[in-house]
């Protein structure tokens, strides 16, 4: 098969749009779709100072070669690399070793801030008291929770003015159906209206990944260059995210499309909620135990750590 656009040896074809790339149309077409979906957002601002959260996995390693390529051209744009560091021992160490390496061929400043530090327990030790005490949280809720808790701290102690994260078109489209099949619709406005609004307190974030298949990512990341984790989360297997997203690789066999279409129009959907005159407006209070923004009375870090006994 030859390339629809130099006519070189073709190496992807893409279903949805019935086109074939090259390596090198491949390349500028994955660097083009994320320049585009920031343009379209309006994701980020001649003077930001962003915030890349990194975790050393291809995704995350991929938006920082993107977006550092990008903001070159932006002489005030400040960015900065944070990875996370929960405390799984040879999994994240693994992550970070990469994200070190990446973010210093990249010329991105590169910090790193650990569960431990921040909370005094590895998320590790967090999961073996949830399980003493019969919490019926999933891993991946305390790892999320206070993850984007740290982010955000660490952001605005450093002045940041935008988050990015590397959601691709699977994870949106797996995020949207979890909350639906698990009736949990309030939570899936709350985080996307938190995202397109600005809310004092938050950092706002952006996902610049969020159009690009995971498998292009996987190809984009192989043609540069950018290594794979070769160990996993020891807690990935558990999760309803898993059963989504065999069954979601499973339909888009026989409907090419069907993650571009739960993601468009999930958003044109809430969109026209936001954009609607009389748009509930989100009311911020500051949580009692530890000051961050919350639509609660505590937040729903410090309601998790409570619940363990470890506030
Ligand atoms: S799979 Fe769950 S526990 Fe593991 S890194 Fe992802 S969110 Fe955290
Ligand atoms: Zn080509
Ligand atoms: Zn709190």
């Amino acid at each position: 098969m030859r390339c629809s656009f130099c006519d070189k040896q073709a190496v992807y074809f893409k279903r949805i749009s019935g086109v074939a790339y090259c390596k090198n149309c491949f390349i500028k077409h994955v660097e083009d779709r994320v320049r585009w979906t920031i343009n379209k957002g309006k994701l980020f601002d001649w003077n930001d100072h962003i915030v890349l959260a990194v975790s050393g996995g291809k995704d995350s390693v991929v938006m920082m070669k993107i977006v550092s390529k990008i903001e070159k051209n932006f002489p005030h744009v400040k960015l900065t690399a944070i990875t996370i560091d929960e405390g799984f021992n040879g999994y994240r160490a693994e992550g970070i070793k990469i994200a070190k390496k990446f973010s210093s061929i990249f010329g991105v400043e590169h910090l790193i801030f650990s569960f431990k530090d921040f909370y005094g327990y590895t998320l590790k030790e967090m999961v073996d008291k949830a399980e003493k005490r019969g919490s019926p949280y999933h891993p991946c809720t305390y790892c999320g929770v206070l993850r984007r808790k740290i982010l955000n701290v660490k952001s605005k102690e450093i002045g940041a003015t935008k988050i990015a994260t590397a959601h691709n078109l699977d994870d949106e489209a797996q995020t949207i159906l979890m909350n639906i099949l698990r009736g949990d619709i309030e939570r899936l406005i709350e985080s996307f209206r938190i995202e397109s609004q600005e809310c004092e307190g938050f950092v706002p974030r952006v996902k610049p990944m969020k159009y690009i298949p995971e498998r292009e990512i996987a190809l984009y990341a192989y043609y540069n260059g950018i290594e794979l984790y070769s160990s996993e989360c020891p807690f990935s297997r558990l999760s309803l995210r898993g059963e989504i997203r065999s069954f979601l690789n499973d339909y888009e066999m026989r409907h090419p499309d069907v993650k571009f279409s739960i993601v468009s129009s999930f958003e044109a959907f809430i969109n026209k909620i936001i954009n609607k005159e009389n748009s509930i407006k989100i009311k911020l209070n500051r949580c009692r135990y530890c000051g961050e923004p919350t639509t609660r009375d505590i937040c729903r870090a410090c309601e998790l750590l409570e619940d363990l006994k470890v506030l």
